[in-house]
């Protein structure tokens, strides 16, 4: 199916116009995220590395993304890296130490931020901390937690169980333990006076498996403890859970935590898509909204774990493109998922969601990660898709573009102007002295809408917005910006 868009003809949705950038200097970014080993092989040995994504970092900004998010790039016996043998360096197969000081000087210099996974729920069970815990020694011995008698999540090691709930791969660090803390605080310390913006924090609901509260205070050392060393600290967490539980940990004072509810097959967005529903939608803007309170919502479809977004979206390139149209119109910080701009797929199997960068031809990607058991590329890659103005990756560029044009699409506060008609939704969006009204088709009919102002952009699957006096005609699953 490679090549489907062009062959298929879609019309234009007028040029891919760019508006002016009015970009603010706050943690409210467009945010990309990175799976070094897949993403861009600057040295010839098939493996992606560091060098490979400063080298991509124009590529990045001209998608209109203003922070990156990399996965664990730490030494680690796993492909993935969520089990860190070594917090202080980066995995050599990535690059040096070196390197990464080099991609954070380019990326601050393009205007990009740039946060890490920081996993210190669980360590490596290479990690020295646990193989001197594991041997009883003294001072190790309670960075984790023992028990003489098997308790669920717990794995064995000699005549112990040590607490473990992901595997036995990753024992869990004891996070009441001053040291384990003071450690932690170091790790923190380091990377961020390297100037690195922030963290994108692993697994926030197993801090503390079976006390929520305790994870969710946590949540609150870390912030508290990450803004000692950079005020600004931007900090995300994974708490993969339901709208109430993500609300409480919002309680922690974190910038944000990924909006999972919004996700996947059966969220918010692709249940607006499915269904045409104005309505629908609208309940999830204002749930996004209210999860976060006076926090950054962190809204997006897919991620490394999950089905990527065009399999969500039945590989169909108009819904592919229409559900990042409304992940767009969500205030907060979006995260994109890697590949995700050119239509990329995976499968049930994890490694299969973590396949090569399609930059040009298939053959030119990556080295697959082990495991992977399909790499099919179901539309061109981005040499191809960067030339077609009809092509997911401009219709990508152009959502991210009206976010960095008008700040009250990401920080505004939202009303609702109307939806009479079960398919159409018109709301504004107001910071500061800047209102922005936004009108949504749902349907697959075109659709005539009253409505004053001026409009500054159409996003369309096909087709373009035409304004006449007081009304606007939009062709189906559109988007307008007016003014
Ligand atoms: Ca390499």
């Amino acid at each position: 199916m490679a090549g489907v868009l062009s062959l298929l003809g879609f019309a234009a949705c007028g040029k891919v116009s760019l508006l002016e950038e009015n970009l603010i200097d706050d943690n409210y970014d467009n945010y990309y995220e990175i799976f070094v080993r897949s993403f861009r092989d600057s040295d010839g040995d098939g493996v992606g590395d560091l060098n490979g994504v400063t080298e991509k970092l124009d590529y990045i900004r001209d998608l209109g993304y203003t922070g990156i998010w990399l996965m664990p790039i730490h030494p680690s016996p796993s492909y993935h890296g969520y089990d860190v043998k070594d917090y202080y360096n980066v995995n050599p197969n990535y690059g040096t130490m070196e390197d990464y000081d080099n991609l954070l000087t380019a990326a601050h210099e393009k205007g990009i931020k740039v946060i890490i996974d920081l996993v210190v729920n669980h360590t490596s069970s290479q990690h020295p901390w646990f193989t001197a815990s594991a041997s009883g020694d003294a001072k190790y011995r309670s960075y984790y937690t023992w028990s003489s008698s098997y308790k669920e999540g717990y794995n064995k090691n000699g005549n112990s169980y040590y607490e473990s709930w992901f595997s036995g791969d990753m024992p869990d660090l004891n996070l009441d333990n001053s040291a384990v803390r003071g450690e932690i605080e170091n790790i923190m310390k380091f990377w961020l006076e390297k100037g690195t913006d922030g963290f994108r924090l692993d697994g926030v609901m197993y801090y503390y498996k079976t006390d929520g509260q305790k994870s969710v205070d946590f949540c609150k050392w870390i912030k508290d403890t990450a803004v000692k060393y950079n005020e600004n600290a931007y900090i995300v967490g994974e708490a993969w859970t339901n709208r109430s539980t993500i609300t409480d940990f919002y309680k922690s004072g974190c910038d944000s935590f990924f909006c999972f509810p919004a996700a996947q097959a059966d969220g918010y967005i692709a249940s607006s898509v499915n269904t045409q529903s104005a309505a629908t939608y609208w309940s999830s803007i204002k749930y996004v909204n209210d999860m976060a309170g006076q926090y950054i919502p962190a809204p997006f479809i897919c991620n490394h774990d999950t089905g990527r977004a065009a399999g969500i979206m039945q590989r169909d390139p108009e819904k592919i493109k229409f559900a990042y149209g409304l992940l767009s119109m969500y205030s907060g910080n979006t995260f994109t998922y890697y590949g995700d701009e050119i239509g990329m797929i995976g499968s049930q199997n994890d490694p299969d969601k973590r396949i090569g960068m399609l930059w040009d031809k298939p053959e030119n990607v990556t080295k697959a990660p082990p495991g992977v058991t399909s790499t099919e590329y179901i539309f061109d890659g981005v040499d191809k898709q960067l030339k077609d103005k009809n092509s997911i990756l401009n219709y990508y560029k152009v959502c991210n573009n009206v976010r960095n044009a008008f700040p009250s699409i990401m920080r505004g506060t939202t009303k609702l102007l109307a939806n009479d008609d079960p398919y159409v939704l018109a709301f504004s969006k107001t910071y500061g002295d800047e209102t922005v009204k936004i009108v949504i088709n749902f349907s697959t009919e075109k659709k005539t809408v009253t409505v004053d102002g001026k409009l500054a952009q159409g996003i369309c699957v096909s087709g373009s917005v035409k304004q006449g006096s007081g009304t606007l005609t939009m062709p189906k699953y559109s988007i307008a910006i007016l003014t």
